[in-house]
């Protein structure tokens, strides 16, 4: 096994646990009232090993929508379908700086990244565009569930809608990469926002999220169903970005900290991953200044206070 004395590990997780449960700081988001309704003491915590060990605590079967999770699985799928090369010619590599949903593009004008909003439409634009709404929603979902390894997922649509109807800014981001000619050609710019609305409104379980990340973890391949779902390649740029950008403007405080591959959402959860190791999601939705998980970011400083999981831990 991966982790060798697993018990003795699944102990030591649970205090952590215990002990971010009494973190009662931050409040959940607000901007949509399907959002604000979420209890703050929600708190959830799931782990796969990449040889498919499973350990979980509190609310891991309570479904809460994805949000900027999607991002990092959308980005590796877009990998996937378009080759590494395309995607770049129309997203960057590089931290922005910059809140998530800032009107900025970078030097060359494109979306900074693909972890922060303007990214995230720009991936979504240009994955499969030839195919209609419903084809490419189904596309998208399959491959999130092969992700899941056939685990939870649904679609929230009450927060779809309320998404679409509170996302002055995304629409602003769309328009201003319109206007600096960002998409291809033939672009349908309302088309891709639904889309980025309807992955941001896909919901996953602690559970399932954990899934997700574990098959990051074990480099595209799910560790429960040996499903092949992403390339080496793909996952290996995915974690890269998540590594320097996941985490909003806290990002480079969390690879200094934790250092480790992460994405956060507004729901409250946390992705994140151990390469070669496990995958693990967080989810208590009430957030910091930054718009991280409270209990999801000191579950994961107080986790690698206690394993050498930082990425140089181990020189
Ligand atoms: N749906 C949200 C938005 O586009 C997602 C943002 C997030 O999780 N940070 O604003």
């Amino acid at each position: 096994f991966v982790i060798p004395d697993f018990q003795g590990f699944c102990k030591q997780m649970e205090e952590i646990y215990n002990k971010c449960y009494t973190n009662h700081s931050g409040k959940p988001a607000e901007y949509i009232p399907q959002l604000a309704r979420f209890d703050s003491k929600s708190w959830g915590m799931a782990i796969c090993t990449v040889d498919g060990q499973r350990f979980s605590l509190g609310d891991v079967d309570v479904p809460f929508t994805i949000q900027s999770c999607s991002k990092p699985l959308t980005y590796a799928i877009g990998l996937a379908v378009n080759g590494c090369d395309y995607m770049h010619n129309y997203v960057g590599m590089e931290p922005s700086g910059r809140y998530f949903n800032e009107l900025v593009l970078d030097y060359s004008n494109k979306p900074h990244n693909p972890m922060i909003n303007s990214g995230a439409i720009m991936t979504a634009a240009i994955i499969k565009p030839e195919l209609s709404a419903a084809d490419r929603f189904d596309y998208m979902f399959k491959v999130y569930k092969r992700l899941a390894g056939e685990e939870y997922l649904g679609f929230n649509n009450s927060v779809f809608l309320s998404e679409r109807e509170c996302a002055d800014r995304n629409f602003a981001l769309a328009y201003f990469m319109r206007e600096n000619k960002c998409f291809p050609q033939n672009h349908k710019l309302h088309e891709s926002l639904d889309f980025y609305f309807q992955l941001c409104s896909l919901e996953i379980t602690a559970e399932s999220g954990a899934v997700m990340a574990a098959t990051l973890a074990n480099g595209g391949l799910n560790p429960l169903t040996g499903d092949p779902v992403l390339t080496v390649d793909a996952v290996r740029n995915t974690l890269t970005l998540m590594h320097s950008c996941g985490m909003y403007n806290y990002s480079g405080q969390f690879a200094f900290h934790v250092g480790l591959p992460a994405k956060s959402g507004v729901s409250g959860c946390v992705l994140l991953v151990i390469p070669n190791t496990m995958g693990i999601c967080l989810w208590s939705p009430p957030l910091d200044a930054n718009g991280n998980s409270c209990r999801g970011v000191q579950f994961c400083m107080e986790m690698v206070s206690r394993f050498n999981f930082h990425n140089f831990d181990n020189l």
